[in-house]
């Protein structure tokens, strides 16, 4: 593409996005007046680390954002219960449970109760349930969807709580975490001081690092965990194999983009589905499947339910492509979210669920300090302008639609999201005192209803 070319599209793209041009015929049907709104299904998707300047670099990617469809638009404030700036675990903890908790902690509050969360609630109430990340699906947000740990790197702990949920579908990367360790038999004592000759020992082989890209880091994407003989292995160090003990509770297991493909076809089920050992690449190295193979499939199923369902969403990896101050990733990764938010809006639309389903699509926090300033030299005629390669605590923007979603319209924070997401789907309102504790923290100080 030339810069020229480029120029003037770019120049379309921020009129129109200036004067809001509607599309009439795409957006969400609106329940019938005087009609109440009930939520049937919920769908929260997560974008982590997408504030407003990352959206814009999407637009700039791609156009019009599939988010723009949503009827309501507010602010989120993430700050935790101990720090202005959040982390991912203790800000998806809040957008879950309704919870302010301290940074590096899963689902319990410091005086160690846990909080209970939205999918356990849904679970609860007979819902079918569903978790679709790209990152390992027990990395930070989705842990604290389903899971309570002390401290976000206890993955090991995640896996085997998240195999125990009865979710009935998760999907992303991260079998690392559900399969135990290779062992090698090798000859030993081949030296000829050894009278162990021909005895075998188990050793484990050297396996590759964890890897969630540190700050600044270019790596490659690591290749999956497979043996010579085909079959994937992984790191835990207490031989359980959780996916054979999942599939004895009746969980199918996959492992391709094909296998996805076919299970969304046939009839449904419980399925986890680990489409790599770490994180899933990432989408501009052409991740398969794409998160909105993923989510589609997801919704195929859980839209079976007779009861409804609470499904999360997780872009994962625009905060990685932020921390690495990446404009390139962070852009690509956030146009990747909007397309599987325009997935959800089309599958609700076609299966006639719009009217019954709550989406509400945020951000954990910002990352990256990102601002888009103008810069004529450079082809694209703007320059990302990146502050930190951490976290910031600047508010995230909210879109909502379906019943109730203007609840969720003006400024409020993470834990209030998480409180009306609850509060909507068990149709009543709950006290939301710190478990085990009298005493008042910030968090119940508000209603949890207002704006
Ligand atoms: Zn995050």
């Amino acid at each position: 593409m030339t810069a020229r070319f480029f120029s003037f599209g770019l120049t379309v793209l921020l009129v129109s996005w200036a004067l809001k041009i509607p599309s009439v015929g795409d957006q969400p049907e609106s329940p019938q007046p005087g009609k109440p709104a009930k939520i049937r299904n919920i769908v929260l998707m997560i974008g982590d680390g997408m504030g407003i300047a990352h959206l814009t670099l999407a637009r700039l990617h791609k156009g019009r954002l599939a988010m723009e469809e949503a009827e309501n638009f507010g602010l989120s404030a993430t700050s935790s219960l101990n720090a202005f700036v959040t982390d991912s675990s203790a800000s998806a903890t809040a957008l879950g449970t309704g919870y302010l908790i301290q940074n590096g902690v899963v689902g319990q509050h410091p005086n160690g109760k846990t909080v209970k969360t939205i999918l356990e609630y849904a679970e609860e109430k007979g819902l079918w349930t569903g978790v679709v990340v790209t990152c390992r699906v027990t990395h930070a947000t989705p842990a604290s969807m389903a899971t309570h740990v002390s401290s976000r790197g206890s993955e090991d702990d995640i896996a085997l709580q998240l195999s125990q949920k009865d979710l009935e579908v998760i999907f992303g990367g991260g079998w690392d975490k559900f399969l135990p360790r290779r062992i090698e038999s090798v000859r030993a004592g081949s030296g000829e001081a050894s009278g162990a000759r021909g005895i075998f020992t188990a050793v484990e082989p050297e396996r590759q690092s964890d890897r969630t890209p540190s700050r600044g880091q270019l790596l490659e994407h690591p290749r999956p965990l497979i043996d010579a003989a085909g079959s994937p292995y992984g790191g835990r160090k207490d031989g359980k194999n959780l996916l054979k003990e999942m599939a004895s509770r009746g969980y199918r297991s996959i492992r391709t983009a094909g296998e996805l493909a076919t299970i969304t076809l046939g009839p449904p089920g419980k399925v986890i589905g680990l489409f790599h050992s770490e994180a899933m690449p990432p989408a501009r190295e052409g991740r398969s499947p794409s998160l909105v193979a993923m989510t589609h499939s997801a919704l195929s199923i859980l839209s079976q339910s007779p009861q409804g369902f609470f499904l999360m969403v997780e872009g994962s990896q625009i905060d990685w492509g932020a921390h690495q101050n990446s404009a390139d990733y962070a852009m690509t990764e956030a146009a990747d979210f909007d397309d599987a938010v325009g997935e959800v809006f089309r599958f609700l639309k076609e299966s006639r669920l719009l009217q019954e389903t709550l989406v509400v699509i945020t951000a954990d926090h910002e990352t990256g300090g990102l601002s888009i300033n103008p810069h004529p030299q450079l082809a694209f005629g703007f320059e990302a302008k990146w502050t930190t390669k951490g976290h910031t605590g600047i508010p995230v923007p909210v879109f909502s639609a379906g019943p109730a979603s203007d609840r969720f319209a003006g400024f409020q924070s993470h834990a209030e999201i998480g409180r009306k997401l609850i509060e909507g789907l068990l149709d009543r309102k709950l006290v939301w005192d710190y478990p085990g504790s009298k005493a008042a923290s910030p968090a119940t100080a508000s209603s949890s209803t207002g704006k």
